[in-house]
């Protein structure tokens, strides 16, 4: 908790518990989570907390690079605290997002591709994942 609070203050963004319980319910989860799934986790915490104010509060994050958005799964967005670049995988069956461990390729090691500098990148896999392949397989 208190770890969490000088998170905020060394990046001068001004502390509200809302704010603060959006941000160690993402680190508690560490997965990756939809507003929805974020505002359930933390609604009964706060009285008249809206959806719409935990939107606010990730685009915010967003903006300050506190979190990632995930658009891998075209229903809804995923977030998740920034940690190293990393890639996703999606899985159609049973719609778990993993990420990936996936060694850079040369163009992200140079940090440049044709002459344009990379400054983030993020490659989305789809298909059907190892549990439910072994569920397809019996
Ligand atoms: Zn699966
Ligand atoms: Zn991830």
């Amino acid at each position: 908790m208190q770890e969490s609070v000088s998170f905020f203050k060394e990046r001068k963004i001004k502390l509200t518990p809302q704010r603060l319980a959006v941000y160690n319910f993402l680190k508690k989860k560490n997965e990756h989570l939809t507003a929805e799934e974020i505002f359930q986790g933390i609604r009964n915490k706060f009285l008249g907390l809206s959806l719409a104010t935990v939107y606010s509060i990730l685009e915010l994050f967003k903006r300050e690079g506190l979190v990632e958005e995930i658009r891998i799964n075209f229903d809804k967005s995923c977030f998740e605290l920034a940690k190293l670049p990393h890639h996703h995988f999606f899985c159609k069956k049973c719609k778990k997002i993993f990420d990936l461990d996936f060694s850079p390729c040369e163009y992200i090691k140079k940090g440049e591709i044709e002459g344009n500098t990379i400054e983030k990148f993020q490659g989305y896999f789809y298909g059907v994942c190892k549990e439910c392949r072994k569920i397809e397989r019996r």
